[in-house]
């Protein structure tokens, strides 16, 4: 077993709970001096740090939202000066700003040490060589992967993302052992072997980690028997730090949360309320180590639930459930609710593959109307019109069967969605746009 820093992922919860009291308060502290936003928010509520003597007062705060975050850009939720800090990151925030994220030195050494964390849960060691196929960029992916990589000793091939040709000639010339990217991405490799006839057993590959987008259960299925791998779920998001957040240990029965330096709590996104542990509601993370970038009680969107129950690989910190989809794209279509996901688990049942896909919600007539776009590949005989319409015809039932909704199902020529550079949202409601 490879627990990377056994004296806090198997800390007793007496202990955790005492080192997260005293870390929190020194953020609180913090942020109340350091950040306006912050202290205006608590004095709204007349709190001063001071006051918070046990976790509990924790749920008293008001929570932080990406808006709160865009509204601040660049740079004024930073808790320090900007000459403390050493490495500025952006995620895509809202459609107004993206969000900016700061480290200093020492953030930039606890994220290597998480990330090294979240590699060894899955088997990682400094005999691996580790292909990192995320973009190289502003986005926090492929840094925070590359350098708790090295953390660990491990080689790293800086791959980044596309030519997937070029990708597969890297993981077989060079020998990588463990492949890093979304499972998207993962599933296209797997379709490019195959076109190119490569078998995967050739490989010395062994695992993947993937992260970066919510995937289930079937997905991985399929990315373990195409690639001939075990793939490993991890979390992270660039508000609270980038990957490293929380992973799956061998077990694979939900993410370890690194709850040395994040406090998890999930609640219901309607009331933000608590919900009891087991059910699903909104992820929400306060930072504790954090100094450049520190969050208090931020609102990831991101659907899970929390298990408390200790672990058989023997760490201590709980674990969220894999995330199930995101509260703000649940799409309400006359007066159903749709989880672009569940729509995704029916297109990979059906066709036996997760294709790129986009939810379009219209106003057709003053009626509500629901579009799935799906990229068309070799798989779906695009030259073949007539098995395409009885394609699109069983996807249509079984949407109807599953979410009970008659949707109109369109394929799209191969890459005009582009879900390897995140430039096409999940779901596009125009409904919202003709209202305005
Ligand atoms: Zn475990």
């Amino acid at each position: 077993m490879n627990v990377w820093d056994r004296a806090h992922e198997c800390m007793s919860r007496e202990e955790l709970e005492q080192l997260q009291l005293e870390r929190l308060q020194a953020t609180l502290n913090r942020v109340y001096r350091n950040v306006s936003f912050y202290k205006k928010a608590f004095d709204a509520i007349g709190f001063v740090p001071e006051d918070l003597n046990d976790l509990s007062g924790l749920s008293r705060l008001p929570f932080t939202t990406r808006k709160d975050l865009a509204d601040a850009y660049p740079y004024e939720m930073f808790a320090v000066p900007l000459r403390e800090v050493v490495r500025v990151h952006a995620s895509s925030g809202t459609p107004e700003n993206p969000s900016v994220v700061g480290y200093t030195a020492n953030d930039l050494k606890h994220w290597s040490e998480l990330v090294a964390r979240m590699l060894s849960a899955a088997g990682v060691t400094k005999d691996d060589v580790i292909q990192v196929a995320f973009a190289y960029g502003l986005l926090t992916g492929a840094f925070g992967l590359h350098y708790g990589a090295e953390r660990i000793g491990a080689s790293v091939i800086p791959s980044s993302v596309g030519n997937t040709q070029r990708q597969i000639r890297i993981l077989k010339d060079y020998r990588t052992t463990t492949l890093v990217c979304t499972p998207g991405y993962a599933m296209r490799i797997a379709q490019v072997l195959e076109e190119m006839e490569i078998d995967p057993k050739t490989l010395t590959l062994r695992r993947g980690l993937f992260g970066g987008e919510p995937w289930g259960d079937e997905v991985r299925g399929i990315i373990e028997a195409k690639l001939y791998i075990e793939a490993y779920d991890n979390y992270g998001l660039s508000e609270v730090m980038g990957p490293g957040v929380a992973a799956e240990c061998e077990k694979r029965d939900g993410m370890h949360v690194y709850e040395d330096h994040f406090i998890p709590e999930i609640i219901d996104p309607e009331t933000g309320q608590a919900v009891p542990e087991g059910s699903v509601g909104e992820l929400v993370l306060t930072t504790i180590t954090k100094e450049a970038f520190p969050v208090i009680r931020f609102r990831t969107g991101d659907l899970t639930s929390m298990n408390n129950q200790r672990c058989a690989c023997g760490r201590t910190v709980s674990r969220i459930g894999r995330i199930s989809g995101r509260c703000d794209e649940i799409i309400i279509i006359k007066g159903v609710n749709v989880y672009p996901k569940s729509i995704g688990s029916i297109l990979t049942a059906v066709t036996g593959t997760e294709p790129a896909y986009q939810l379009v919600a219209d106003a057709v007539n003053h009626q509500d109307a629901l579009e799935v776009r799906i990229e068309v590949s070799e798989r779906f005989f695009f030259d073949k019109m007539e098995r395409q319409r009885i394609l699109v015809e069983r996807l249509q039932k079984k949407i109807r069967d599953t979410v009970g909704l008659t949707a109109h199902v369109v394929l799209v020529e191969k890459g005009s969605i582009n879900r390897v550079d995140e430039t096409s949202p999940m779901v596009v409601d125009r409904r919202k746009r003709s209202t305005a």
